[in-house]
């Protein structure tokens, strides 16, 4: 019997099965497709943003360099200048079709922000993530097995099952990453709540005989809503019309002509279409993110529409915070109610991301009440304030999980802080383990990690940029769990150790 079988080898089950493996799991990746290649993951369907905390996630685990070269950038992530002030994004993004400009972002404002090797969003393909994350499962022994769909679930006190045909695959839990029409959410009777959706969209690559009339970028219209990308062919667009299209079949040519037609407020012509996809803002999310032995991860956890390109890296984010955790429980050293801790710190995040795009839905109505709320926004939007505001929720910068705690860094992703011999936080994060932080010149954690070896590395010597901190404890997934001053307290630490990582081994 497997430690954990994880049904997906999308990019979330790929990573948790990195993560729980890292950290001394057994695992089994289950996969329905026979092939990991698609069209759909490649470019330009396969486009996704990743944002800067997650390509951090890479950094940490010494796959920032793969996932660059795989996705076409020419770009030596070690080569990053040694800067200790934080310098501007490369990019933003939009929120309802409004594009923001980098340069409006008050570096200066955002909390904790230091210079990096991933202080950056990156933008990539679901092929590339997919091919760095599977080579390092294959480093790691990791076993996927493709064709293989799951469609039944059991579970006991000690283990949970999942078949597939004639065959079952038993583990001490099982994970479903498998995506928005997840079958373990429905087998493993996880309710499914939210909002039902306004409007149908669609993505397409076709051929266009009169490209064109298109307007390039995002283009809110009178009618809904369409984007004209720089791949020939590439184009997105919104209807609303309450998610009525019957989406169990592929959409023709003529019906998403029309649909272009009414939304474009042109003529264009659609000549072949190549591929085509189609999703609506329906916005749910799992009341918990576990049922006994069986955890949710990813797009089988929470849907919501693409609009902000969040869902992968709010997938990625439930990976790295549950694979420690489910490792700890594994192997019996977790603390008490730790697994849960997975649901209560994620959720309250998903929950956020599912209200971000229900806010974009609601402003991009093509009504006159959406239409004076877009000229408010666009307003506000064209400020320092709104621009840097936006940010910090795009790049994930605004995320914080409720540790508790009053130190306004605890439960945000740890800052990359640079030691004056040159190695990175992320550098020692390597092995999955925690990193205990210790800036000071007189020591006062030092060995106060003794016990907890295995799960926490100490690291000691000034910073070139502390942020004014003593120390820092930061969980495997990346968050800070505890904050000292520049005379920590050696007490509070070992508290906060216990907390997350377990007493000392006796
Ligand atoms: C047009 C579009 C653009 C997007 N852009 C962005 C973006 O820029 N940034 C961003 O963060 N997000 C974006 N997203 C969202 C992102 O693609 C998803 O959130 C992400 O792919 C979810 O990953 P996952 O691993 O949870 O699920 P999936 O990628 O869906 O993987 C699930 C896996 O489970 C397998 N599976 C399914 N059922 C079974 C079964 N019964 N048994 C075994 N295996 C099974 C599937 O074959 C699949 O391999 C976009 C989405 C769309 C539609």
């Amino acid at each position: 019997m497997h430690d954990v079988v994880i049904v997906g080898a999308g990019p979330v089950g790929l990573l948790l099965a990195c993560e729980s493996s890292l950290a001394g799991c057994s695992v089994l990746v289950v996969e329905r497709d026979p092939e990991p290649r698609s069209p759909w993951k490649a470019d330009p369907l396969g486009m996704r943003g990743l944002s800067a905390a997650s390509v951090e996630i890479f950094h940490r685990r010494g796959m920032l360099r793969a996932l660059l070269t795989a996705s076409g950038i020419d770009e030596d992530p070690d080569a990053k200048p040694d800067a200790d002030e934080p310098s501007p994004p490369r990019g933003v993004g939009h929120f309802a079709g409004m594009m923001l400009d980098p340069a409006d972002v008050d570096v200066a404002a955002l909390p904790f922000r230091l210079p990096g090797p991933a202080a950056d969003g990156v933008m990539t393909t679901l092929e590339a993530v997919e091919a760095v994350l599977s080579e390092r499962a294959a480093e790691l022994g990791v076993e996927v097995r493709r064709g293989v769909a799951v469609s039944a679930i059991a579970q006991d006190d000690e283990s949970a099952v999942a078949r597939a045909g004639e065959h079952e695959y038993a583990a001490r839990w099982v994970i479903g990453c498998d995506g928005g029409r997840s079958a373990v959410r429905g087998l493993a009777g996880f309710d499914f709540v939210g909002s039902e959706p306004q409007f149908t969209g669609y993505v397409v690559l076709a051929d266009i005989a009169d490209p064109e009339k298109l307007r390039p970028g995002f283009n809110p219209t009178p009618t809904g809503m369409y984007l004209r990308t720089p791949a020939a062919g590439y184009i997105g667009m919104l209807e609303f019309d309450g998610g009525a299209f019957d989406r169990s079949g592929r959409p023709t040519r003529e019906h998403l002509q029309a649909v272009l037609r009414r939304v474009s407020g042109t003529d264009v012509t659609l000549n072949d279409v190549h591929l085509v996809s189609s999703f609506t803002d329906r916005a749910k999310q799992t009341t918990t993110y576990r049922q006994g032995r069986v955890l949710l991860a990813g797009d089988a956890a929470h849907i919501h529409s693409p609009l902000g390109a969040q869902g992968l890296n709010l997938g990625l984010g439930d990976a790295v915070n549950l694979g420690w955790k489910l490792a700890a429980t594994v192997h019996g050293h977790a603390p008490d109610g730790l697994l849960d801790t997975y649901t209560r710190e994620r959720h309250a995040i998903g929950a956020g991301v599912l209200d971000w795009t229900r806010a974009q839905a609601a402003v991009m109505k093509p009504d006159p009440h959406a239409r004076a709320i877009q000229g408010v926004l666009r307003d506000l939007l064209g400020t320092r304030d709104g621009t840097t505001y936006v940010f910090e929720r795009l790049s994930g910068s605004s995320n914080r999980h409720d540790l508790g705690g009053e130190h306004p860094l605890v439960g945000r992703n740890a800052p990359d802080f640079r030691l004056r011999d040159g190695t990175r936080l992320g550098d020692l994060m390597r092995d999955g383990r925690g990193v205990a932080l210790d800036f000071g010149t007189d020591r006062p954690l030092h060995g106060a990690e003794m016990g907890r070896e295995s799960r926490i590395r100490y690291a000691a010597g000034p910073a070139c940029n502390d942020l004014g901190l003593g120390a820092v404890l930061v969980r495997p997934d990346g968050v800070v769990a505890w904050v000292g001053d520049r005379d920590p307290d050696r007490g509070a630490f070992e508290q906060a150790a216990d907390r997350w990582f377990g007493g000392p081994e006796a």
